[in-house]
């Protein structure tokens, strides 16, 4: 699969450095999911194209963290802290992610964020401990990291890094399993997050492409523009990135 490797680094530049780990509530008992198997390819060539500054302001909301594009070597965020849960997010999706929640809760409903923004440190602790308790189990060296990277994404290919993602779940249920899906929060937002600018980013019969499996409770802001044209096409972020790439014939 070609997936287009946008001019992150090129973006990110502009960003400025703020990165410290919060308090971070991490639901690492929960299985993550498929969040990648395969090792993680090198960053690979960034796109080099002399990009104008308003075609790389608009990129940073399609940055593409997955286990084939890893997080840019010079990867920097400004960070807001959330004060619903000491979490902390990309301060540029501050105000659509409060908005989005209002709603929700104004809706009668109780969403509530587990997991926002993880540091390289953060991320690099969950993937150890996942394969330490693995080995604790009668893992082998050697199948504990394959099995570790079923369920925790492999340091610098989860999106959490990015400060753009954020796993919510109902306060009501909040394991992050498959029944996630069937909370009145989940119904609420995988209908409306697309009008603020998020989207549901690992949905069930994308697995193949995403690389991850089905996670109903994380979502990606990616900008209401490209939100709904996501939602119109039913494209995942891969397929929509790859179209941009080679415009319709
Ligand atoms: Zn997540």
């Amino acid at each position: 699969m070609k997936i287009r490797y946008f001019s992150a680094a090129l973006v990110l530049a502009l960003t400025i450095a703020a990165p410290t780990a919060g308090a971070v509530n991490l639901a690492e008992e929960s299985p993550k999911a498929q969040e990648t198997a395969a090792a993680a390819p090198a960053a690979g060539a960034a796109g080099t194209e002399a990009a104008p500054a308003e075609a790389a302001e608009a990129d940073w909301k399609l940055l593409l963290v997955n286990p084939w594009n890893t997080l840019p070597e010079d990867f920097s965020v400004e960070l807001v802290t959330l004060a619903s849960c000491g979490l902390k997010v990309d301060k540029r999706i501050f105000e659509d992610l409060e908005e989005m929640l209002v709603a929700c809760r104004e809706a009668g409903l109780r969403p509530l964020i587990c997991s926002a923004y993880r540091t390289e440190a953060v991320q690099t602790r969950l993937y150890n401990n996942k394969i330490a308790r693995l080995r604790a189990a009668g893992y082998g060296r050697e199948s504990a990291v394959k099995e570790a990277g079923r369920w925790v994404a492999v340091p610098n290919t989860s999106e959490h890094q990015t400060g753009l993602a954020l796993d919510i779940v109902s306060a009501g249920y909040q394991g992050l399993t498959k029944r996630q899906e069937r909370t009145a929060e989940q119904q609420w937002l995988m209908e409306h997050c697309w009008e603020y600018g998020f989207i549901l980013r690992y949905p069930s019969e994308k697995s193949e492409i995403t690389g991850i499996g089905y996670e109903p409770w994380h979502y990606r802001y990616v900008g209401k523009e490209t939100a709904l044209a996501m939602r119109d096409s039913g494209q995942c972020l891969e397929e929509y990135l790859e179209a941009l790439e080679s415009p319709t014939a």
